[in-house]
């Protein structure tokens, strides 16, 4: 289990506030966690010096606009009918492949620490969507949870929604930071979910997140605790050996029971020209790739169907669970599932609106 307050002093260098947000509780809590550093107050973003635009900064304010949307999907490609929550933006884990490269750079993380209106504007969602599956998350633009056990922010949504039926609101993670959220109830629906690389891999490409073992560990806490857990392949990258390392992964997954894994997700490695330019370095760049419809670049689509069949194989003899595709053309459904997403049995409580199948 990772030392969280060990890492923070790795990671955190200075802090900013926005001037109107030091009341709320997020801010205590971090306050008492991170008494050697000094909060500093600035009216916005624009007053943070030049030389604390980075990573090891971060910025606390509130959120105004729109902190519920539709996860925006890709041109061309199936979208999963996800929802997004913005509430850590940015992330200093340091994944080599993280599109957040591409425009993120000279960025502070941004914690919105006002999580009260998102969770009345979720509610307000799953009331008008009533009677249709509402899946939600706020591992979009940043980790879940790699600033959590620090701000405490997962917990009003878990609670804030738990008695929504229709509402499975996922937690997703690199980290192994669970432990503050094991004891919270109600659990309603909540997911903690995480993104799973082979340790051979994740020790090269993933900077400072957690070890996959640690990870793994953590989902089997959740588990215990009474959340259901779910994982995400991620990308998922092709090299000669790849079988080698994702089905020694996927066998790991063994103990987990069906009922506790809310939905298994895999996707295929893809870049942005933007991203490649910064990473250019990389030895996974040098697959064969082509571009597709949204401006990513894939493998070809034979290679990606090949391992979307053969993983989600392995992960459902393992795990008794159909994985569904990240952000994919409709003609590699066809080719690996012969049919649409909707018309996969299986895969009817991810992609229609009948809530009750994705009860256990
Ligand atoms: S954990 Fe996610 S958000 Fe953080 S660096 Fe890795 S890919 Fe980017």
């Amino acid at each position: 289990m990772t030392n969280w307050k060990t890492f923070y002093n790795r990671i955190i260098r200075q802090v900013y506030l926005e001037r109107g947000a030091e009341g709320f509780d997020a801010v205590g809590i971090a306050r008492r966690e991170l008494q050697n550093i000094d909060f500093r107050i600035v009216s916005d973003e624009s007053e943070i010096p030049e030389e604390h635009l980075k990573g090891t900064t971060l910025y606390l304010r509130r959120h105004r606009g729109h902190q519920v949307g539709r996860c925006p999907g890709s041109h061309g490609h199936l979208c999963c009918n996800y929802h997004t929550i913005d509430l850590y933006a940015g992330c200093a884990l340091g994944c080599s492949y993280c599109i957040m490269r591409s425009y993120l750079n000279f960025s502070p993380v941004t914690v919105y620490v006002d999580p009260e209106p998102a969770v009345q504007l979720v509610r307000e969602l799953a009331l008008q969507k009533k009677g249709e599956t509402l899946r939600i998350g706020t591992g979009e633009v940043g980790d879940s949870l790699l600033y959590d056990p620090l701000f405490q922010l997962s917990e009003p949504f878990i609670r804030g929604l738990s008695d929504l039926d229709n509402v499975h609101f996922e937690m997703k993670s690199k980290t192994d930071f669970v432990d503050h959220l094991l004891d919270i109830e109600p659990k309603g629906n909540a997911v903690i979910g995480f993104s799973l690389n082979p340790p051979e891999i994740a020790d090269l490409e993933e900077g400072i997140a957690s070890a996959v073992q640690a990870r793994i560990a953590a989902a089997k806490r959740v588990v215990e605790a009474g959340y259901r857990t779910s994982f995400h392949f991620d990308p998922v990258f092709r090299q000669a050996n790849w079988r080698e390392l994702y089905f020694p992964l996927i066998d790991s997954l063994a103990g987990f029971r069906k009922e506790a894994i809310a939905w298994i997700s895999v996707g295929t490695f893809r870049y942005t020209p933007p991203l490649k330019d910064k990473i250019a370095d990389r030895p996974y760049l040098y697959e064969e790739f082509v571009p597709s419809a949204d401006g990513k670049h894939r493998y070809i689509q034979r290679v990606r169907a090949q391992m979307y069949r053969e993983l989600i194989e392995r992960l459902r003899a393992v795990t008794g669970v159909t994985a569904y595709l990240c952000m994919e053309s409709a003609a590699i459904w066809k080719r690996v599932y012969g049919r649409m997403p909707d018309e996969v049995e299986e895969l009817k409580g991810v992609f229609d609106d009948d809530p009750a199948r994705l009860k256990g």
